[in-house]
């Protein structure tokens, strides 16, 4: 039997998918969002902060002992009384140098006598310091200073212009006149395998800036130029950080977000930058979206097909059940009313004939008198039956009402629908029904109209009502065709 499809399952699927969909995707991108702020709350508010200053009191720690050293020679006896000697025995005093410089491990040892302008090292005189020569203005600056001793970071004159952390101390005699200044060099390969170590832990960039923007010291990489006022994305932020001297900054580059914290370091007179490629930090989090949605995306198809599995089995006896007449099985009033007006869509997109038969059952009151009700209701099925047989799969048979039922044909026109109807009209009178023993002959008569483009269905339905009307006047058991 043809089974009219009510409900949409396709519509129905598809909402749901989009619905899961939806909620899957909100649900992962939320969480997706939440977990880089979290991140980025964690690099800029602990991580990057945390290293930085895990450095700079290492560093801290690493420049105790160098300023022990170099405040030991500046009270050294044997230095003070050298130098009020009338510094004649160079040699004593380059040994000097070069004992402290090699107890300590340190990378040069130095004095500079105020009274003859002499820079000793480890190997005798270097050279004489000179307030017109730039490169000699440290030792103005510590003999003129306050404080007991600064730290400086400078090339060494005496190691190749070796970058060099200098401790200069200012020396004093018996009675406390300045008579110069001496100290250690350290190399900076301590602070560079420091920031190399923390590098590679943390899959950081650390490096240290001097006041000018140019990069001093790096780890085993940067990729940074010089002069970081060249460094694409964080170029045009340097000179705001010089003056700020710390915070957190941000800056694009390479396509990559960067989290940069930097830090001033007032003792070697620099800048610690420590930065963190945020677009790496959150690779991890992005491999968890992808998982979540490639999961999301196979939950939701699965339970898609489940349900569609379960429309399939279900839905035909859903709408069986919603759309069909108990006794008779053919389509009830209801399920009429939402295919006629598919039908009629159809129609006009394709107009085709479409043709409407009422048949009613002639004088089913005194079957029912006569054999009973249930008797009745046998007559109404086999009726029912006889004229779902004599339909095609696309056409439509409806209880209409008790005992009245409507035909609709598509695609058959007036002379071929008052054809079927007396084709039907004969099967039933000759289809003997035998109640309880006995043969009931039953007839019908039947109104045909065929739907006109203008009218509604219920118009259609009304001529065809009242061709019924007619025939039944006419003496009943006969087909009459209602006026165009
Ligand atoms: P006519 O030839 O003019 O159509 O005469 P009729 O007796 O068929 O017409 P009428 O409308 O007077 O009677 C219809 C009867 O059908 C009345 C009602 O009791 C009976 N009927 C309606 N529904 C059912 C049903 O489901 N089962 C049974 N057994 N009888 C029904
Ligand atoms: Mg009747
Ligand atoms: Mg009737």
């Amino acid at each position: 039997m043809h089974r009219p499809q009510i409900f949409d399952r396709r519509r129905l699927l598809l909402i749901l998918w989009a619905l899961l969909t939806s909620g899957f995707l909100a649900t992962s991108l939320i969480g997706f969002q939440v977990s880089k702020q979290a991140i980025r709350a964690a690099i800029i508010g602990q991580d990057l902060p945390l290293t930085s200053s895990n450095i700079y009191s290492e560093i801290q720690k690493d420049l105790v002992r160098p300023v022990l050293i170099s405040s030991t020679m500046a009270n050294d006896t044997f230095l003070r009384d050298w130098v009020l000697k009338g510094e004649r025995n160079v040699p004593e005093m380059a040994r000097y140098l070069r004992e402290m410089k090699e107890r300590y491990g340190a990378f040069s040892s130095f004095f500079v006598s105020d009274k003859s302008a002499i820079y000793y090292t480890g190997a005798g005189v270097l050279k004489r310091v000179s307030q017109a020569e730039p490169r000699d203005g440290w030792y103005y600056r510590v003999r003129d200073m306050k404080p007991d001793y600064e730290i400086n970071v400078d090339p060494d004159l005496a190691n190749a212009d070796e970058l060099t952390i200098f401790i200069n101390y200012r020396v004093f005699d018996f009675s406390g006149n300045y008579i110069g200044a001496t100290g250690i060099g350290l190399t900076v390969d301590a602070v560079r395998s420091l920031i190399t170590d923390y590098q590679q832990r943390f899959q950081r960039t650390i490096y240290f800036v001097d006041p000018q923007g140019r990069v001093v010291v790096f780890g085993n990489h940067t990729g940074r130029p010089a002069d970081l006022r060249n460094a694409p994305g964080l170029g045009p932020l340097i000179d705001r950080i010089l003056q700020e001297k710390r915070g957190s900054y941000q800056y694009e580059a390479g396509g990559d977000n960067h989290i940069l914290h930097v830090n001033y370091l007032p003792e070697l007179k620099w800048f610690l930058f420590v930065e963190q490629n945020e677009s790496m930090a959150l690779a991890g989090i992005h491999r968890t979206l992808y998982i979540n949605l490639a999961i999301s995306f196979a939950v939701t198809l699965l339970v898609v097909f489940l349900i569609h599995l379960a429309f399939s089995r279900y839905q035909w006896r859903l709408e069986e059940m919603a759309s069909t007449d108990k006794l008779t099985g053919l389509l009830n009033r209801h399920a009429f009313t939402i295919l006629i007006d598919k039908l009629l869509a159809e129609y006009r997109r394709a107009p085709q004939p479409i043709a409407m038969l009422l048949v009613d059952i002639d004088h089913f009151k005194e079957i029912n008198d006569k054999h009973g009700h249930l008797a009745g209701d046998t007559v109404l099925e086999k009726v029912a039956q006889v004229l779902q047989n004599g339909l095609r799969a696309s056409d439509l048979a409806v209880r209409w009402g008790g005992e009245e039922f409507l035909l609709v044909l598509k695609g058959c026109d007036l002379a071929e629908a008052q054809r079927i109807a007396e084709s039907l009209r004969q099967k039933i009178e000759v289809n003997s029904i035998t109640l309880s023993g006995q043969p009931v002959p039953v007839t019908v008569s039947i109104g045909v109209s065929l739907y006109d483009s203008v009218e509604s269905s219920g118009q259609a339905v009304d001529r065809a009502d009242a061709a019924l009307y007619q025939a039944k006047n006419a003496g009943r058991n006969r087909v009459r065709v209602a006026a165009t």
